[in-house]
Protein backbone atom coordinates (compact mmCIF):
# COMPACT_ATOMS: atom_id res chain seq x y z
CA UNK A 1 0.00 0.00 0.00
CA UNK A 2 1.02 3.48 -0.50
CA UNK A 3 1.38 6.29 1.94
CA UNK A 4 -0.27 9.44 2.75
CA UNK A 5 0.95 11.21 -0.10
CA UNK A 6 -0.85 8.95 -2.64
CA UNK A 7 -2.98 11.22 -4.76
CA UNK A 8 -6.96 11.36 -4.18
CA UNK A 9 -8.95 11.38 -6.89
CA UNK A 10 -10.02 14.65 -5.52
CA UNK A 11 -6.31 16.03 -6.38
CA UNK A 12 -6.59 15.29 -10.00
CA UNK A 13 -5.82 18.36 -12.35
CA UNK A 14 -7.17 20.79 -9.80
CA UNK A 15 -4.12 22.17 -9.30
CA UNK A 16 -2.39 25.47 -10.91
CA UNK A 17 -4.08 28.75 -11.61
CA UNK A 18 -5.32 27.61 -15.16
CA UNK A 19 -6.43 24.32 -14.48
CA UNK A 20 -10.22 23.12 -14.91
CA UNK A 21 -11.63 20.94 -12.42
CA UNK A 22 -11.46 17.29 -13.44
CA UNK A 23 -15.31 17.07 -14.31
CA UNK A 24 -14.82 19.97 -16.60
CA UNK A 25 -11.50 18.23 -18.29
CA UNK A 26 -12.71 15.25 -19.20
CA UNK A 27 -16.42 17.32 -20.74
CA UNK A 28 -13.65 19.06 -22.67
CA UNK A 29 -12.02 15.92 -23.98
CA UNK A 30 -15.56 14.90 -25.26
CA UNK A 31 -16.30 17.80 -26.97
CA UNK A 32 -12.59 17.85 -28.27
CA UNK A 33 -13.35 14.59 -30.10
CA UNK A 34 -16.80 15.26 -31.35
CA UNK A 35 -16.07 18.70 -33.03
CA UNK A 36 -13.31 16.75 -34.78
CA UNK A 37 -15.58 14.01 -35.72
CA UNK A 38 -17.93 16.63 -37.54
CA UNK A 39 -14.26 17.78 -39.29
CA UNK A 40 -14.07 14.68 -40.41
CA UNK A 41 -14.03 13.68 -44.55
CA UNK A 42 -17.19 12.06 -45.32
CA UNK A 43 -14.98 9.36 -47.39
CA UNK A 44 -13.31 8.45 -43.88
CA UNK A 45 -16.07 5.65 -42.84
CA UNK A 46 -16.28 4.97 -38.81
CA UNK A 47 -18.52 5.41 -35.99
CA UNK A 48 -17.37 8.46 -33.67
CA UNK A 49 -14.78 7.02 -31.92
CA UNK A 50 -14.33 5.92 -27.97
CA UNK A 51 -12.75 7.92 -25.32
CA UNK A 52 -10.45 5.81 -23.39
CA UNK A 53 -8.92 7.68 -20.33
CA UNK A 54 -5.39 6.33 -19.55
CA UNK A 55 -5.19 6.05 -16.10
CA UNK A 56 -2.01 4.54 -15.63
CA UNK A 57 0.37 5.45 -12.58
CA UNK A 58 -3.48 6.70 -11.42
CA UNK A 59 -5.01 5.97 -8.15
CA UNK A 60 -7.90 3.85 -8.21
CA UNK A 61 -10.13 6.46 -6.42
CA UNK A 62 -8.99 8.60 -9.87
CA UNK A 63 -10.94 5.84 -11.95
CA UNK A 64 -13.68 5.58 -9.58
CA UNK A 65 -14.01 9.43 -10.06
CA UNK A 66 -14.11 9.57 -13.74
CA UNK A 67 -16.49 6.56 -13.83
CA UNK A 68 -18.82 8.32 -11.69
CA UNK A 69 -19.03 11.20 -14.29
CA UNK A 70 -19.85 8.23 -17.26
CA UNK A 71 -16.31 7.11 -18.35
CA UNK A 72 -16.34 3.45 -18.90
CA UNK A 73 -13.21 2.54 -20.96
CA UNK A 74 -9.90 2.87 -19.48
CA UNK A 75 -6.31 2.19 -20.50
CA UNK A 76 -3.57 0.64 -18.67
CA UNK A 77 -0.06 0.00 -19.35
CA UNK A 78 1.41 -2.08 -17.02
CA UNK A 79 1.01 -5.19 -16.10
CA UNK A 80 1.29 -5.94 -12.83
CA UNK A 81 -0.07 -2.12 -12.09
CA UNK A 82 -3.76 -3.79 -14.05
CA UNK A 83 -3.55 -7.07 -11.85
CA UNK A 84 -3.46 -4.67 -8.95
CA UNK A 85 -6.39 -2.49 -10.10
CA UNK A 86 -8.39 -5.19 -11.14
CA UNK A 87 -8.29 -6.73 -7.70
CA UNK A 88 -9.92 -3.47 -6.44
CA UNK A 89 -12.77 -3.77 -8.83
CA UNK A 90 -16.08 -5.94 -8.29
CA UNK A 91 -16.26 -9.40 -10.35
CA UNK A 92 -19.22 -7.48 -12.58
CA UNK A 93 -17.08 -4.57 -12.69
CA UNK A 94 -19.14 -2.22 -15.44
CA UNK A 95 -15.49 -0.95 -16.93
CA UNK A 96 -13.92 -1.92 -20.04
CA UNK A 97 -10.42 -2.52 -19.82
CA UNK A 98 -7.95 -1.86 -22.18
CA UNK A 99 -3.95 -2.87 -22.26
CA UNK A 100 -2.10 -0.54 -24.09
CA UNK A 101 1.44 -0.97 -23.33
CA UNK A 102 4.36 -3.10 -24.06
CA UNK A 103 3.32 -6.74 -23.65
CA UNK A 104 5.90 -9.07 -22.73
CA UNK A 105 5.71 -12.75 -23.24
CA UNK A 106 5.89 -13.51 -19.50
CA UNK A 107 3.56 -10.91 -18.06
CA UNK A 108 0.48 -12.44 -20.74
CA UNK A 109 -0.98 -13.69 -17.49
CA UNK A 110 -1.94 -10.67 -15.51
CA UNK A 111 -3.78 -9.28 -19.21
CA UNK A 112 -5.34 -12.18 -20.75
CA UNK A 113 -9.01 -12.67 -20.87
CA UNK A 114 -9.32 -9.09 -18.62
CA UNK A 115 -8.53 -6.52 -21.30
CA UNK A 116 -8.73 -5.62 -24.94
CA UNK A 117 -5.17 -5.92 -25.92
CA UNK A 118 -4.00 -2.96 -28.72
CA UNK A 119 -0.12 -3.88 -28.33
CA UNK A 120 0.23 -7.38 -30.20
CA UNK A 121 3.51 -7.03 -32.50
CA UNK A 122 5.40 -10.52 -32.42
CA UNK A 123 3.94 -13.96 -32.92
CA UNK A 124 5.37 -15.26 -30.25
CA UNK A 125 2.24 -12.97 -28.12
CA UNK A 126 -0.30 -14.58 -30.43
CA UNK A 127 0.59 -17.85 -28.98
CA UNK A 128 1.10 -17.04 -25.78
CA UNK A 129 -2.49 -15.27 -25.69
CA UNK A 130 -3.96 -18.10 -27.27
CA UNK A 131 -2.46 -20.55 -24.68
CA UNK A 132 -3.79 -18.20 -22.02
CA UNK A 133 -7.57 -17.83 -23.47
CA UNK A 134 -8.01 -21.38 -24.70
CA UNK A 135 -7.90 -22.96 -21.55
CA UNK A 136 -10.41 -20.93 -20.14
CA UNK A 137 -12.78 -21.43 -23.15
CA UNK A 138 -12.08 -17.34 -23.66
CA UNK A 139 -12.01 -15.71 -26.83
CA UNK A 140 -9.25 -12.67 -26.74
CA UNK A 141 -9.81 -9.88 -29.29
CA UNK A 142 -6.72 -7.89 -29.43
CA UNK A 143 -5.35 -5.04 -32.08
CA UNK A 144 -1.74 -4.95 -33.90
CA UNK A 145 0.63 -2.05 -32.81
CA UNK A 146 2.20 -0.64 -35.92
CA UNK A 147 5.62 0.81 -34.94
CA UNK A 148 5.66 4.56 -36.54
CA UNK A 149 8.91 4.60 -37.08
CA UNK A 150 10.86 4.96 -33.63
CA UNK A 151 13.05 2.33 -32.85
CA UNK A 152 12.34 2.57 -28.71
CA UNK A 153 8.77 2.32 -29.32
CA UNK A 154 7.00 -1.31 -30.10
CA UNK A 155 4.84 -2.11 -32.92
CA UNK A 156 5.39 -4.56 -35.82
CA UNK A 157 7.03 -3.01 -38.71
CA UNK A 158 4.63 -1.89 -41.69
CA UNK A 159 6.25 -4.34 -43.82
CA UNK A 160 5.86 -7.54 -41.32
CA UNK A 161 2.18 -6.27 -40.64
CA UNK A 162 0.87 -8.74 -43.28
CA UNK A 163 2.82 -11.45 -42.11
CA UNK A 164 2.24 -11.76 -38.70
CA UNK A 165 -1.79 -10.87 -39.59
CA UNK A 166 -1.63 -14.27 -41.77
CA UNK A 167 -0.76 -16.16 -38.46
CA UNK A 168 -3.65 -15.03 -36.75
CA UNK A 169 -6.28 -17.61 -38.44
CA UNK A 170 -3.94 -20.79 -36.48
CA UNK A 171 -5.46 -19.39 -33.71
CA UNK A 172 -8.65 -20.18 -33.27
CA UNK A 173 -9.59 -18.33 -29.82
CA UNK A 174 -7.96 -15.23 -31.08
CA UNK A 175 -9.47 -12.11 -33.17
CA UNK A 176 -7.72 -9.30 -34.57
CA UNK A 177 -9.97 -5.81 -34.35
CA UNK A 178 -7.78 -3.37 -35.35
CA UNK A 179 -4.54 -1.43 -35.23
CA UNK A 180 -3.32 0.93 -33.06
CA UNK A 181 0.21 3.14 -33.49
CA UNK A 182 1.45 5.85 -31.33
CA UNK A 183 3.35 9.05 -33.61
CA UNK A 184 6.17 9.96 -32.63
CA UNK A 185 5.77 13.57 -30.13
CA UNK A 186 5.46 16.17 -32.84
CA UNK A 187 3.16 19.55 -33.28
CA UNK A 188 -0.38 18.17 -33.28
CA UNK A 189 -0.61 19.03 -37.33
CA UNK A 190 2.60 17.10 -38.20
CA UNK A 191 1.00 13.72 -36.59
CA UNK A 192 -1.56 13.46 -39.33
CA UNK A 193 0.78 11.14 -42.21
CA UNK A 194 1.57 8.59 -39.37
CA UNK A 195 -2.61 8.35 -38.76
CA UNK A 196 -3.71 8.11 -42.67
CA UNK A 197 -0.52 5.78 -42.77
CA UNK A 198 -2.02 3.78 -40.31
CA UNK A 199 -5.57 3.90 -41.71
CA UNK A 200 -4.22 3.33 -45.60
CA UNK A 201 -2.90 0.37 -43.96
CA UNK A 202 -6.10 -0.88 -42.58
CA UNK A 203 -7.63 -0.87 -45.73
CA UNK A 204 -5.51 -2.22 -47.79
CA UNK A 205 -4.95 -5.57 -45.43
CA UNK A 206 -8.85 -5.37 -44.98
CA UNK A 207 -9.07 -6.29 -48.78
CA UNK A 208 -7.07 -9.99 -47.64
CA UNK A 209 -9.90 -12.21 -46.12
CA UNK A 210 -8.29 -13.86 -43.03
CA UNK A 211 -10.49 -16.39 -40.22
CA UNK A 212 -10.38 -14.13 -37.24
CA UNK A 213 -9.10 -10.75 -38.57
CA UNK A 214 -11.83 -7.68 -39.20
CA UNK A 215 -10.02 -4.47 -38.94
CA UNK A 216 -12.69 -2.24 -37.82
CA UNK A 217 -11.04 -0.27 -35.21
CA UNK A 218 -7.75 2.11 -35.45
CA UNK A 219 -6.72 3.16 -32.07
CA UNK A 220 -4.56 6.15 -32.45
CA UNK A 221 -4.28 9.70 -31.17
CA UNK A 222 -3.06 10.69 -27.33
CA UNK A 223 -3.03 14.18 -25.21
CA UNK A 224 -1.24 15.86 -27.59
CA UNK A 225 -2.52 14.86 -31.12
CA UNK A 226 -6.06 13.11 -30.36
CA UNK A 227 -8.04 15.91 -32.71
CA UNK A 228 -5.71 14.87 -35.35
CA UNK A 229 -6.21 11.57 -35.29
CA UNK A 230 -9.73 11.69 -34.73
CA UNK A 231 -10.27 13.74 -38.31
CA UNK A 232 -8.20 10.55 -39.64
CA UNK A 233 -10.47 7.90 -38.76
CA UNK A 234 -9.29 6.82 -34.94
CA UNK A 235 -12.12 5.07 -33.66
CA UNK A 236 -10.39 4.72 -30.05
CA UNK A 237 -8.60 7.57 -28.41
CA UNK A 238 -5.82 7.25 -25.54
CA UNK A 239 -6.27 10.28 -23.39
CA UNK A 240 -4.35 10.47 -19.70
CA UNK A 241 -2.61 13.59 -19.16
CA UNK A 242 -5.45 15.65 -20.46
CA UNK A 243 -8.04 13.97 -18.30
CA UNK A 244 -6.24 13.32 -15.15
CA UNK A 245 -3.40 16.20 -15.52
CA UNK A 246 0.16 14.74 -14.99
CA UNK A 247 0.76 11.26 -13.72
CA UNK A 248 2.59 10.91 -10.84
CA UNK A 249 5.66 9.89 -10.64
C1 LIG B 1 0.52 6.93 -21.74
C2 LIG B 1 -0.07 6.55 -23.03
C3 LIG B 1 -1.15 7.26 -23.57
C4 LIG B 1 -1.72 8.52 -22.94
O1 LIG B 1 -0.77 9.54 -22.97
P1 LIG B 1 -1.18 11.07 -22.63
O2 LIG B 1 -0.15 11.87 -23.34
O3 LIG B 1 -1.11 11.19 -21.16
O4 LIG B 1 -2.53 11.29 -23.15
C5 LIG B 1 -1.70 6.79 -24.75
N1 LIG B 1 -1.24 5.70 -25.37
C6 LIG B 1 -0.21 5.00 -24.89
C7 LIG B 1 0.25 3.79 -25.62
C8 LIG B 1 0.42 5.40 -23.71
O5 LIG B 1 1.46 4.70 -23.25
Amino acid sequence: MKGADEPRAGDVATSGPETLSFAARLEAVQERIAAAFSRRERDIEGPPPRLIAVSKRQPVQAIEAAHVLGQVDFGENYAQEFRDKLAHRPDDDPLRWHFIGQLQRNKIKYVAGKALIHTVDRPALLEELHRRVDREGLVQEFLVEVNSGEAQKGGVGETELGALLDRVPEYSSLRCVGLMTMAPALAAEDTRPYFRRLRNLRDAESRRIRRGVELRELSMGMSADFEVAVEEGATFVRVGSAIFGERPT
